[in-house]
């Protein structure tokens, strides 16, 4: 009657296999090579850090808005996305290992709390599910909530209390995983909404992160007229992680000598050197 045919899963969709099944290896390289398909080792070494950060937010940016709203990814490609974002904000690659001045932890948080606002996809795309979990919870008058409810929840009283039954789809499974973590957390009002009362995934994302310091310089680091390069050297030194000699040393990473480059007197280049007594800055 209509003129829809009854497709067969798995299925090519915006260009990735769709399936109901566990992703195999081979896609996991595939959508891991389309999301960092930006990060050019080869031309990194002509960015400073803050270059090579704008090109991980735009990496982050496309995973949240695209790849994390239409899929749960695995952790295996999300772990492994984090871990080339990370060594290429660093200038590491496989014949170089380079040392990572400041954890991946901390460039995870917001600006205010000492970090670089890059979004960890780990954290992040537990978030995005919790607002789908948030989503059934409330059940909103969403045809994808209503078809859940239809097909899989049927007479329960809420996804809280749902058992993924053993045969059910791999993705099911996947977006029911986080759900006893994040029960204690819903039930318990933890959960973080907008003032309209939406869900928030950024909300609940640094709600994740946990208790933060407020880094109090980091609004003259950020709002200071300057050039990026150089905010980015002030958050390192501000960090006490600025790759000095005396840092590299403490590091085991070999040096020449350890005085001054700048002024050649013989005193250590210390960040405290470098900053407050070198005579070259006169
Ligand atoms: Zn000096």
């Amino acid at each position: 009657m209509t003129e829809f045919t009854l497709g067969q899963l798995p299925m090519r969709y915006l260009g990735l296999p769709l399936s109901s099944k566990k992703w195999k290896r081979v896609d996991c390289q595939l959508l891991i090579g389309k999301i960092t398909s930006r990060i050019n080792i080869g031309y990194s070494k002509l960015l400073s850090y803050a270059g090579r950060i704008q090109v991980v937010t735009a990496v982050s940016f496309s995973i949240h808005s695209f790849w994390g709203s239409v899929f749960i990814l695995p952790q295996s490609i999300l772990k492994e996305v984090d871990r080339i974002c990370r060594n290429y904000i660093w200038g590491s690659n496989e014949e170089k290992r380079k040392v990572s001045l400041v954890a991946w932890e901390k460039i995870c948080c917001p600006k205010k709390f000492g970090g670089l606002n890059v979004k960890g996809c780990s954290n992040w795309n537990v978030a995005s599910v919790g607002k789908l979990l948030w989503q059934l919870s409330e059940k909103q008058d969403t045809l994808w909530v209503k078809w859940v409810h239809g097909i899989y929840i049927r007479n329960e009283d809420s996804i809280w209390e749902h058992i993924p039954p053993l045969d059910c789809s791999w993705y099911w499974k996947k977006l029911n995983a986080p759900k006893n973590n994040m029960r204690n957390w819903y039930l318990q009002g933890r959960y973080n909404l907008t003032h309209s009362g939406q869900y928030s995934i950024s909300a609940s994302y640094n709600a994740m992160l946990g208790e933060l310091n407020r880094l109090r310089i980091a609004d003259l680091i950020w709002t200071s007229v300057a050039q990026p390069r150089h905010r980015m050297i002030m958050w390192l030194a501000v960090q006490g992680r600025l790759l000095t000699k005396e840092r590299m040393l403490r590091l085991n990473i070999p040096v020449d000598n350890e005085i001054c480059c700048l002024c050649h007197s013989q005193v250590m280049e210390t960040q405290l050197h470098l900053f407050a007594h070198c005579t070259w800055l006169g």
